[in-house]
C-alpha cells in the first residue's frame, strides 16, 4: 500500500505470532490443530508474584512509573545480576522495559546507523533481523548449521567482522535451536569480540533458566568485554510471566541513557503492577521456586520424548537440545517431495503450510530464523499433544512421494 511508509512496508509481520495467529483462527473455526508455533510457557504464573500484583493494586502503584523503572526493581535486578552472573551493575544501567522485545528494540535503536553492519548467527530468533531493518541497519548472517549444533566458531566471528561492524547479536539458550554455548566456546568468541574495540554485542539471555545440560554464562562476564556487552533479560520465560511484559537490558550507563531517552519518548515505563510483582520474582532464583523447578524438569521431559519421537522419523536430522523449549529438526529430506495432489513443497515454508493442513500441527518455518533447512517445533504443550503431533507429522511426511 504506497500511502503507508517505506518503513512499515518493508517490515515483515513477525513469523512466529503469524503461526500462532493462524492456528489460533483455524481452532476457532473447529478445526483439531495442536499448536507447536508459540513459544511461551504453558504453565501460569507462582502465586507469590500474582500475589505482590495484587497487593500492588491495593497499594495505588497505579500512577506513572519512572521511565526507566521503579528504582526497588533496578535494585533487585542488580541482586539477580550478581547472584547469577556474578555481575556487577548499578541500577542507573539498567532500564526496565515492556518485555525483553522492547529492550532489544531499544538497545538496536540506541546503537545502529543506518547503514551499520549488524552480525547475525544463524539461526536467529525472528524479531531480530526486522528490528536492525527498523533502525536501517545491514544484517551480516554468519551460517551455523546442525552440523555445528547451530553454534558459530570463533574464527567464523573473526572472518565476518569488518570495519563497518557495529554490532553481535548474540543469544544461548538459543530460539530456535535450543543451542547453548559453552565455557570454552564463550572464551574463544569474547577474546575475539575483545581485539574489536568498536564491537558492541547484545547478548539475549531471556532463556538463562531452562537449560538441561551444563551452565549458562553470561558475555558480559568477560572483563575486557564487559563494557561493550548489553545483556538483555527478564521474567517472560523462567517465571513463565510472559503476559505481564516485562524485560531490562543491562549496560554502560552512557547506552543506558540512550536506551531510557528512546524509550522515554515511544512508550515510557512498564506496567506499574508488572513492576511491582517483578521484584519478588528477581529476588526468587527460579531453583528455589517449587513451581519453576518443575516447569524446567518438565520441559526437559518433553524435550526428550520429542526428540526420540522426531528420530524416528526416517530422512530428518534432529540436535538434542542443551536448552529453551524448542527443537529445530533438519528437514532437507522432504523439500522438493509432492503431495498426494501433486503439489511440490520447494520450501520450508510450503512444508509448514503442508503440515498445518495435513496434520493440523502449527509449527514455524526455518527460514524466519535464517535457515531454510530446518522448521521449529515448540514442546510447550502437554507430552499427550506432543506424541500426537509427532504422530500426526510423521503420518503426513510418509504420504509424500
Ligand atoms: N528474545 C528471544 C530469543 C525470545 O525468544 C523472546 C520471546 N519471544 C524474546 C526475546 C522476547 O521476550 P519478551 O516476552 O520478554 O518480550
Ligand atoms: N518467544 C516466542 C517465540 O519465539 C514468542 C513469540 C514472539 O514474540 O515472537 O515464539
Amino acid at each position: 500500500m504506497n500511502y503507508l511508509s517505506d518503513r512499515a512496508n518493508q517490515l515483515s509481520e513477525s513469523a512466529t505470532l503469524a503461526m500462532t495467529r493462524l492456528s489460533r483462527e483455524l481452532t476457532q473455526q473447529g478445526f483439531d490443530i495442536i499448536n507447536l508455533s508459540i513459544g511461551e510457557p504453558d504453565f501460569d504464573t507462582p502465586g507469590f508474584v500474582k500475589d505482590e500484583a495484587k497487593l500492588a493494586l491495593d497499594q495505588n502503584f497505579t500512577h506513572y512509573p519512572p521511565v526507566n523503572g521503579y528504582q526497588d526493581l533496578r535494585e533487585a535486578i542488580c541482586r539477580k545480576l550478581l547472584r547469577d552472573n556474578q555481575l556487577n551493575y548499578k541500577p542507573n544501567q539498567i532500564v526496565v522495559s515492556t518485555g525483553a522485545k522492547q529492550a532489544l528494540a531499544n538497545t538496536i535503536l540506541a546503537l545502529v546507523n543506518p547503514g551499520e553492519e549488524v552480525l547475525m548467527p544463524t539461526p536467529y530468533w525472528v524479531s531480530y533481523s526486522e528490528m536492525v531493518k527498523l533502525a536501517g541497519g545491514k544484517s551480516v548472517l554468519i551460517d551455523a548449521g546442525i552440523e555445528t549444533r547451530f553454534k558459530i566458531t570463533a574464527s567464523q566471528l573473526e572472518a565476518a567482522i569488518t570495519p563497518n561492524t557495529k554490532l553481535l547479536m548474540f543469544n544461548s539458550p538459543n530460539n530456535p535451536s535450543g543451542a547453548v554455548y559453552n565455557h570454552d566456546e564463550m572464551e574463544a568468541l569474547a577474546g575475539v569480540i575483545s581485539k574489536h574495540p568498536h564491537l558492541y554485542v547484545i547478548a539475549d539471555e531471556i532463556y538463562e533458566y531452562i537449560i538441561f545440560n551444563g551452565k549458562h554464562e553470561s558475555l558480559a562476564s568477560y572483563p575486557a568485554i564487559h563494557d561493550r556487552v548489553i545483556v538483555i533479560n527478564g521474567v517472560s520465560k523462567g517465571y513463565a510471566m510472559t503476559g505481564w511484559r516485562l524485560g531490562y537490558s543491562a549496560s554502560n550507563c552512557d547506552i543506558a541513557q540512550a536506551i531510557n531517552k528512546i524509550q522515554g519518548q515511544i512508550t515510557s515505563g512498564t506496567c506499574s503492577i508488572a513492576q511491582r510483582a517483578a521484584i519478588v520474582a528477581m529476588d526468587r532464583h527460579p531453583d528455589e521456586v517449587d513451581e519453576m523447578k518443575q516447569m524446567v524438569s518438565t520441559f526437559k521431559e518433553r524435550r526428550d520424548l520429542l526428540v526420540a519421537l522426531l528420530r524416528e522419523i526416517p530422512g530428518l536430522k534432529v540436535d538434542l537440545p542443551d536448552g529453551a523449549f524448542y527443537v529445530f529438526p533438519d528437514v532437507t529430506a522432504y523439500l522438493g517431495k509432492k503431495t498426494a495432489d501433486g503439489l511440490t513443497l520447494a520450501t520450508d515454508d510450503d512444508l509448514c503450510m503442508y503440515l498445518l493442513k495435513e496434520a493440523q500441527v502449527a509449527l514455524v518455518p526455518g527460514s524466519s530464523f535464517g535457515n531454510n533447512q530446518c522448521i521449529r517445533f515448540s514442546y510447550a504443550t502437554s507430552s499427550e499433544k506432543i506424541a500426537e503431533a509427532a504422530r500426526r507429522v510423521k503420518a503426513a511426511l510418509q504420504k509424500l512421494v
